[in-house]
């Protein structure tokens, strides 16, 4: 399979990846994925995705709570304030 953004080959891995779907942010973890060595882009197969979609409908999932570092740039001042 060659990478959507830059027609690379993609290696195939197994690991983490984040899903957003829904307005919601999933770690999928343990998943096989395909990951472009170029511009890690990453792609799920179908089957893959839609054993995943199939999970969250069902919501076979556990909620983890965790810290999420959130990075804001709408205001520069805060940002050279930082630095500093
Ligand atoms: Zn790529």
């Amino acid at each position: 399979m060659n990478c959507a953004a830059c027609h690379n080959e993609m290696v195939k891995k197994k690991g983490s990846i984040d899903l957003r779907t829904g307005g919601k942010l999933y770690i999928v973890k343990n998943v096989s994925y395909e990951e472009c060595t170029i511009c890690g882009e990453k792609v799920l197969s179908p089957e893959v995705s839609q054993d995943l979609f199939d999970k969250i409908r069902k919501k076979q999932f556990v909620e983890e709570t965790f810290k999420v570092p959130v990075l804001d740039c709408a205001n520069p001042s805060a940002w050279k304030q930082a630095l500093q």
